[in-house]
């Protein structure tokens, strides 16, 4: 597990300067060339200077895998932390310091499959945070092993003959948890969509669970490619109350499906009914689920500044 304390020592953001991108920007990212995962890097740190997130209140949380190198790459908080667990480290986060920016960056192999217990509490739990599954359907920094959501029939090092079960839909897994409240699809190859599902995630009151189709140019060259090139495989979802692109980038969409983000059931239904393309898009949005932080913040009657208090006494028991 590693911590991450960024070098906040010339506090350049402390003044009445804007923040740029650089003030979000720590060491070089390590992925592959080609990989999606650059992308979604980029769209994040710009996310964070358009909401001028300050790093020193911004955290990132992540678990294992190519994608859980992310914290690594922002010049924030960040926790590197077990394989699976990212989301019970950021529920006790926001939980104690909801004073906090949250984000969490899992992969398919961390969330869907070791972590999926807390997969499923902490959409029940709903603590306002943006949680990003980077889905490329395989273990990548294991070099090809079957993931939760690799393709039937795929073969890979741990099923060189194919894989034999189906695989798990994140985003009807997720519609189908107690108490979800935000569901989003994007694609790391749409700079414009994802910048502004990243957008309306951020903006969400409680958990936005954003599923990213992510390219791993390495290990599923062939799954991706046609996907990529083919104008057809996406479809864009549209609603005034969904996520909204302009009408310039909208235009480079062949296939438009309407859909109303405020119907639980019309959402799962379309899982269902758009298997054979890749929607993109809200899903599902509901403003008003219960936040278990804003329990533990107001129920209780314990401000963000007793927490952090309480913390720190704790901490300088252990002080030498
Ligand atoms: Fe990205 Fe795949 Fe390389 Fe991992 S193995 S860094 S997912 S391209």
């Amino acid at each position: 597990m590693i911590s991450i304390k960024p070098d906040f020592c010339d506090l350049s953001f402390a003044n009445d300067e804007l923040l740029g991108i650089e003030d979000y920007e720590s060491s070089k990212a390590r992925w592959c060339s080609g990989c999606g995962a650059h992308t979604i890097l980029h769209n994040v740190q710009q996310l964070c200077r358009d909401e001028q997130l300050p790093p020193e209140k911004t955290v990132f949380v992540s678990g294992i895998g190519c994608s859980s190198r992310f914290p690594h790459y922002m010049k924030t908080y960040g926790f590197h932390g077990l394989h699976g667990r990212a989301l019970p480290v950021a529920g006790g986060i926001k939980f104690r310091r909801p004073d906090l920016n949250v984000f969490v960056i899992t992969g398919d192999g961390d969330c869907c499959s070791i972590g999926a217990g807390h997969w499923v509490h902490a959409i029940r739990y709903n603590m306002k945070m943006v949680v990003l599954l980077f889905d490329n359907s395989i273990y990548g920094l294991t070099k090809k092993q079957t993931s939760p959501t690799s393709p039937l029939g795929i073969h890979t090092n741990t099923h060189p003959r194919g894989s034999v079960l189906p695989p798990i839909h994140p985003i009807q897994s997720t519609l189908g948890f107690s108490n979800v409240s935000f569901v989003a699809q994007t694609v790391d190859w749409k700079p414009a969509h994802l910048y502004a599902t990243l957008k309306k995630a951020y903006d969400h009151p409680g958990l936005a669970f954003v599923r990213i189709v992510q390219r791993c140019p390495i290990w599923m060259k062939d799954s991706y490619e046609p996907v990529v090139k083919d104008p057809n495989a996406i479809t864009l979802l549209q609603h005034e109350n969904g996520i909204v692109i302009d009408s310039k980038a909208t235009q480079k969409f062949h296939n438009l499906k309407e859909h109303d983000p405020s119907n639980l059931i019309k959402a799962r239904e379309l899982v269902e009914t758009t298997k054979d393309t890749t929607p993109i898009g809200l899903f599902y949005q509901n403003k008003e689920a219960t936040r278990y932080d804003e329990y533990g913040a107001h129920n209780m009657g314990i401000s963000a500044e007793d927490k952090t208090e309480a913390i720190n006494t704790l901490m300088d028991k252990y002080a030498i």
